[in-house]
């Protein structure tokens, strides 16, 4: 079905139930409360001229805006443009013309950055772009507006003619590893990802899930949105940015049964000097997703009584979940994998080179196949054949699978360190450094060395009022603990790690940093 379709019949069924609260708005919607806001959006789409596959981005910070703009573009068969909230004015025409956007709404402004001076700037070379819209002035009532030209019935005769195939959806991936890449979606992409992730969570209607990851990310709009509004679930949306603190006050007050967020979420609430004070007895599950997820830290969760905690693993060009753990496997395949390939999906892990499929256990790239993978980049043939062959995305992920479907990530490939010939995996020397007791953050990476071609670097972020670690101490407490080669020779002290928005660390700047620090 469709994504506006689907909306419908959850409405049907839970109308009188909560659909969203918008926590810093101190504003709440039942699903028929939703419903009528996102059917007055989408006629006023209609009335601004905005017709099927044409492009409108959104760049706001979470709010409950986002969500109405979400489900009133897919009602229409407008392609949604997902932009970075971190985006500048550089970046931002770039995604403005790639992605041949006609209309932006956004939010005027957030924190420091003020959106609507940077649309400003950037408007004058931008020919396509006809109308911006800023959420909750006065071109957003005139938007609001234009819903009066559109009757009810134009709306369902549109929505009835779109097919589940068609793009719907254009979210660039978060640009960890470079320049963000425009994934295509359609309907039958994101929709079944966040029914099957729903799923995997066991949501009904009582559920309420907390969501601080982005919307701007698949994490917030597909794992979030669409798998709550497919089982009748209410999306509870803690703050605009993330906010560990009021993460956690989210969850008390709203009674939340389920929490999301990258590791690097997990560990700030976790480390919040008055996090015992935080009642987070609601919460039944929850998912933990988009970077290595650090045993340690799953085990944590899990021992705050959250026992049906999941880890997922995903990409953006695959709507974005393959592998999630589930509520009956072990405690160790819980916190120690990314769980098992997803309904109707297939992975695979493969030699980057030949291609050819690796015996279980063996490290190799994970690929994927099935409804979830994307039509493409968006007008990027050359850059969607790299990834895209036979219908398998490959992920440029390492995974090592065992005998019964159970995953490992141990890495990305370009992360992975070659040193004196032996191959390293940074995740495994992070998940170590974990275990010291004064660490509280620890990433790994490879920097050039003459002997040995790289050597590893460690960089670490220390607890609250512990005593700084050195580079000698951390290979004390490594030696006979780690193989020789896996220590790291480099240990840096640092308050925090270069970050995308999405929260997961940007190596590529650490590498930066790390070379020219070491001269
Ligand atoms: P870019 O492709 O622009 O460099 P990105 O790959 O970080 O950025 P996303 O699509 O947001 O963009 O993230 C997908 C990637 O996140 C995966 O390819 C993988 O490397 C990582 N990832 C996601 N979930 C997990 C997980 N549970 N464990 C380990 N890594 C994960
Ligand atoms: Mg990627």
């Amino acid at each position: 079905t469709t994504i506006g379709d689907s909306f419908d019949a959850t409405v049907a069924r839970f109308g009188d139930r909560e659909a969203l609260v918008d926590v810093a708005q101190g504003a709440r919607w039942t699903y028929a409360e939703l419903a009528s806001e996102v059917d007055r959006l989408a006629r006023a789409f209609v009335g601004a001229g905005i017709v099927q596959g044409d492009r409108v981005g959104i760049w706001a910070p979470n709010c409950a805006e986002w969500t109405m703009v979400q489900y009133a573009t897919a009602k229409v068969g407008i392609i949604l443009v997902n932009i970075n909230p971190a985006y500048r004015t550089h970046e931002l025409e770039y995604v403005l013309r790639q992605a041949g956007i006609r209309m932006v709404v956004a939010a005027p402004s957030f924190k420091t950055s003020d959106y609507a001076a940077m649309l400003e700037e950037v408007r004058p070379q931008l020919d396509g772009l006809e109308q911006v819209v800023l959420i909750g002035t006065e071109s957003w009532e005139a938007l609001l507006d234009k819903a009066a030209d559109v009757s009810s019935e134009r709306l369902a005769q549109i929505q009835g003619g779109l097919d589940r195939h068609d793009a719907i959806n254009i979210q660039y991936t978060s640009g960890t590893t470079g320049f963000p890449k425009g994934a295509t979606l359609s309907h039958r992409n994101i929709l079944n990802n966040g029914y099957f992730v729903g799923e995997l969570c066991g949501y009904s209607e009582v559920d309420r899930v907390c969501i601080p990851v982005p919307f701007y990310h698949c994490f917030g709009m597909v794992m979030g949105n669409l798998a709550c509004t497919t089982h009748g679930a209410a999306m509870v949306i803690p703050a605009p940015g993330f906010d560990p603190a009021a993460t956690l006050r989210a969850v008390q007050d709203e009674r939340c049964t389920s929490l999301y967020g990258v590791p690097t979420m997990f560990i700030a609430e976790w480390a919040l000097p008055d996090f015992t004070s935080y009642d987070v007895s609601s919460l039944r599950t929850g998912i933990m997703a988009g970077s290595p997820c650090p045993a340690e830290m799953m085990k944590k969760v899990m021992a705050a009584g959250i026992d049906e905690m999941s880890i997922a693993y995903g990409m953006t060009e695959t709507s974005p979940v393959s592998l999630q753990t589930r509520v009956d496997d072990s405690f160790e395949r819980k916190v120690g994998t990314v769980g098992r390939v997803g309904p109707h999906l297939q992975v695979k892990v493969v030699d980057p080179a030949s291609g050819e499929v690796l015996p279980r256990g063996q490290a190799g790239e994970l690929a994927t196949k099935g409804y979830s993978v994307m039509l493409g980049y968006w007008e990027e043939p050359a850059k969607t054949a790299e990834v895209l062959r036979d219908g398998w995305m490959h992920t440029g992920d390492i995974a090592v699978m065992d005998e019964a479907g159970y995953v490992q990530i141990t890495g990305r490939i370009k992360d992975m360190v070659i040193r004196g010939g032996e191959n390293v995996y940074p995740r495994e020397i992070e998940e170590f450094l974990y275990t010291h007791p004064d660490i509280l953050d620890a990433q790994v990476i490879g920097v050039p060395d003459e002997k040995y071609g790289e050597e590893l670097c460690a960089w670490v972020r220390m607890r609250p009022g512990a005593e700084p670690v050195t580079a000698e101490s951390v290979r004390a407490f490594a030696t006979g603990k780690l193989a020789h080669y896996k220590i790291p020779r480099y240990v840096m002290i640092v308050d925090e790690f270069p970050m995308t928005v999405t929260g997961k660390v940007r190596k590529v700047e650490m590498r930066e940093k790390t070379v020219a620090g070491l001269g």
